[in-house]
């Protein structure tokens, strides 16, 4: 057995505020730390050492930060020895995996045998949004931002990209758009408002272009490079098979996902799904005993009155009652200049589910309060199925879309028919007269088209 060396490893907050300093944030909150022991491979002839190539091209030396998350990881050497044995080598540990080496010389091929201890960990900035995207473009989180930092640039910027054309993009853009930016929207899908249903989100395609949006639609981006020095920095976004584009600010906001990674819950004993949701059953309890998950972790749509939902039937079903949250019913509102709401199914997915469906829809150009409002983009577009008409899903994008769908989504809940919406009486002239037209031209018999 050859002699076995020691070296002190560098202390993980020494490289913590280090790797903070270089990023000019000067706090961060530690949510998870991990060490693993790892056993080190052959020595190439550049000196390096290779340890688990699985585990290394896991790990680079190097931050990763998505929405304000930080994760670093500190190789250290605990031990080793080198086969054959080397008399005096010394080993050069340099916070990562691609600078750990030996400075002396040792022949290419050799093995080493040790114990080093990688120190991974996931920080977060304070104040940060705790659900992340999927993005692999990396936030600086001044000119390339989250939707936290794109909620408050202290003056308009010139060129604004956005990329992803869902809710936050395009209610972020949008509001910037009316500010005075130049704002062009990437999409990877041909469509905007991915899941939403897909002629409301043509509809708002036309009207955002209209109010002076850029879209590019099919656009993948490969790439966000900064350049230029303080207040000077722009940045140029690529894209696959198009022209690159140059921004002041670029907006990633290409969606969310639960925010599961490094809780510990796998070693818990919570299980997540394929998609790294908590897995729950009807009263929202987890493979784990007594621990309990809602909101945006378990299943369902991201949304804030849903998560609350999901709280007060836990509560409720803590005290006996069965809890009942019905997910296709959950209202989606988008807030832009018009609104857009909506609840249960889209045509999309009563084609693909093979529902018979007829359907029924009203312009608010045809609409008294709307055009005294002077606002007459848009429609009420209701779905009922085609033999018990029963309503499946209603659509509206127009002035107030977002309190038009609670009688939509209060309809839906006592079961009603496109008939009972048609036969109720709507007071004029509301915007509301938008919902029992569209609800009366399912059969046809729209009173003012
Ligand atoms: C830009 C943006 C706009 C949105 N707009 C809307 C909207 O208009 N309408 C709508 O309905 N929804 C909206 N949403 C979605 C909505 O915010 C979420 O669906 C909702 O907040 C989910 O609630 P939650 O309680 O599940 O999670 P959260 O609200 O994210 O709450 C989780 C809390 O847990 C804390 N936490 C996380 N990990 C830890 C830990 N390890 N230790 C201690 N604390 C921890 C977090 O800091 C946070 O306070 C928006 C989201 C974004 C990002």
């Amino acid at each position: 057995m050859n002699e076995v060396w020691k070296q002190p490893s560098v202390s993980f907050e020494a490289y913590r505020q280090m790797v903070g300093q270089e990023m000019g944030v000067s706090s961060w909150h530690l949510i998870d730390q991990k060490r693993i022991d790892l056993y080190a491979d052959v020595i190439d002839d550049r000196q390096f050492i290779h340890v688990d190539p699985e585990r290394a091209k896991k790990t680079a030396f190097g931050t990763t930060v998505a929405h304000g998350f930080l994760t670093m990881s500190l190789l250290s050497v605990m031990s080793y020895e080198v086969i054959p044995p080397v008399a005096g080598v010394t080993m050069r540990v340099n916070y990562g995996f691609d600078r750990l080496r030996f400075i002396s010389p040792v022949k290419s091929g050799s093995r080493v045998r040790g114990r080093f201890t990688l120190t991974e960990a996931t920080l977060r900035k304070p104040g940060e949004l705790l659900s992340r995207t999927a993005v692999s473009v990396e936030i600086d989180g001044e000119i390339v931002v989250s939707s936290s930092e794109a909620l408050a640039f202290e003056s308009v910027p010139e060129r604004l990209v956005v990329i992803g054309a869902g809710y936050i993009g395009l209610e972020l853009g949008s509001v910037w758009s009316r500010l005075g930016a130049k704002v062009t929207v990437l999409e990877y899908l041909d469509r905007i408002l991915p899941g939403m249903d897909l002629e409301t989100a043509k509809d708002a395609l036309k009207v955002f272009k209209r109010q002076g949006l850029t879209f590019e639609l099919g656009a993948r981006v490969t790439a966000v490079k900064i350049a230029g020095k303080g207040a000077k920095r722009t940045a140029t976004v690529s894209v696959d098979g198009g022209a690159a584009i140059e921004a002041d600010r670029v907006l990633v906001a290409v969606g969310r996902k639960p925010n599961t990674a490094g809780l510990g819950l796998e070693e818990a004993g919570v299980d997540l799904d394929e998609r790294g949701r908590v897995v729950v059953d009807a009263n929202f309890a987890t493979s784990a005993a007594g621990v309990y998950a809602i909101g945006d972790l378990v299943a369902g749509p991201m949304l804030a009155h849903k998560a609350s939902e999901d709280g007060v039937a836990l509560i409720e079903s803590f005290k006996g009652v069965a809890p009942r949250v019905d997910y296709n019913l959950v209202p989606g509102v988008v807030y832009t200049e018009p609104e857009i709401g909506t609840v249960g199914a889209t045509e999309e997915q009563l084609k693909e589910q093979g529902v018979p469906y007829r359907k029924g829809s009203f312009p608010f150009s045809a609409n008294g309060r709307a055009r005294a409002l002077g606002h007459t983009d848009g429609r009420v577009k209701i779905l009922a199925h085609e033999q018990t008409d029963r309503i499946l899903g209603v659509h509206v994008i127009g002035p107030r879309a977002g309190e038009l769908v609670a009688e939509a989504v209060l309809a839906m809940t006592f079961g009603a028919s496109s008939e009972d919406v048609a036969r109720t009486i709507f007071a004029h002239p509301t915007l509301s007269e938008a919902v029992k037209e569209a609800a009366l031209a399912v059969e046809g018999h729209a009173l003012h088209m």
